[in-house]
């Protein structure tokens, strides 16, 4: 299996492809159904396993399993196949995983396919006295490769991603693919640059200005390019919700300019309330708030003008408030009058 992948800084996804057949062959056309995409966010999660996992040892077996048994020729290898599935199975929803295992195996199939069918019309300097010792060591320096790469990574991941290493120096060697013959993207060959991989990652998270932060609800680390405390995961995206309510509600109840406009709308709101507590009808209580709005709304606008530029109250305001209580009061008391609850000197009428 070759590996491509694509890395798009834009939507911050790494996009893998899979294919049986290499670069080099003419109209070469992948399909999206072909592409494992992997957000950023996500190879924190799959580089963070990869510390956590047994599969660093158990790669490290299946690699000295390959030395091992490489010698026996000609012998169907069924032990190594059969270790190289079972993992493949056990690690099939880490594409990291995956890749690392995939590569490792190519380098022994090939090597094991030149041990079995050694090509001799190859040039005599490329013919090696032991071709056993040679597969050997193509498959144990797979490994190491493999090792160093991922090690990276994981030193990569613990420095947050910054850049700790001059990739600016690496040539990345992309070719352009035909993507289900609609769009044509730059890929880059996984397999055999998986070190490449690691820069070209690092130098488009630099560029981009993307920076990791761990979020305030769950934790877990993630790629931003602003500053913010909480991960894009539904939840936590609630969660910050919460929090900037409370906030403004913290916010708003420190605030003389909207102390002063609450109060005001709290004293319209309970005359509305006294008239429902007096049997006044509700189409009459409605009457009354409507009345009441353009009152509510002169307040509004007259604190606004101080709370937009952050100007102190006035004693003016609050003389104008009590104007405005009072006009709004009339209002009530007319309705009291009207429905004869009230005598127009102010007095309850005796029942
Ligand atoms: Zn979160």
């Amino acid at each position: 299996m070759e590996y491509y992948y694509e890395i798009d800084v834009i939507k911050r996804m790494i996009s893998i492809y899979y294919s049986d057949i290499p670069f080099d062959k003419d109209n070469f056309i992948l399909t999206e159904s072909q592409a494992i995409p992997i957000s950023f966010n996500d190879m924190i999660y799959l580089i963070e396993d990869y510390s956590y996992k047994s599969y660093q040892q158990e790669i490290k077996e299946l690699s000295d399993m390959m030395t091992q048994n490489i010698s026996y020729g000609k012998k169907q290898n069924l032990k190594v196949s059969e270790q190289y599935k079972l993992l493949c199975i056990k690690y099939q929803t880490n594409i990291l995983a995956r890749i690392c295992l995939d590569i490792l195996y190519s380098t022994y199939e090939t090597n094991r396919n030149e041990l079995l069918h050694p090509n001799f019309k190859k040039p005599i300097k490329e013919l090696v006295s032991d071709p056993y010792k040679k597969a050997e060591g193509e498959i144990s320096s797979s490994y190491k490769n493999i090792e160093a790469s991922m090690k990276q990574l994981m030193l990569i991941s613990e420095n947050n991603f910054t850049n700790i290493f001059n990739s600016h120096k690496l040539e990345f060697k992309g070719v352009q693919v035909d993507i289900d013959n609609r769009r044509m993207a730059v890929l880059y060959p996984l397999t055999e640059s998986f070190t490449e991989f690691n820069h070209l990652f690092i130098n488009n998270i630099d560029i981009s200005a993307l920076k990791v932060y761990t979020c305030r609800h769950c934790q877990k680390r993630f790629f931003e390019d602003k500053d913010t405390a909480y991960c894009p995961a539904a939840e936590c995206q609630e969660a910050k919700k919460k929090e900037a309510e409370k906030l403004k509600k913290a916010n708003r109840q420190n605030s003389p300019y909207n102390k002063a406009i609450d109060e005001f709308n709290h004293y319209c709101h309970e005359l509305s309330y006294e008239l429902k507590e007096k049997k006044v009808d509700e189409e009459t209580v409605g009457v009354f708030k409507e009345k009441c709005a353009p009152y509510q709304n002169d307040v509004k606008m007259e604190i606004s003008t101080y709370k937009d530029s952050l100007k102190p109250l006035p004693l003016e305001i609050e003389t104008y408030i009590k104007e405005q209580k009072r006009y709004v009061k009339k209002i009530y008391d007319d309705i009291l009058v009207q429905l004869g609850l009230k005598c127009k000197r102010g007095r309850p009428r005796k029942k």
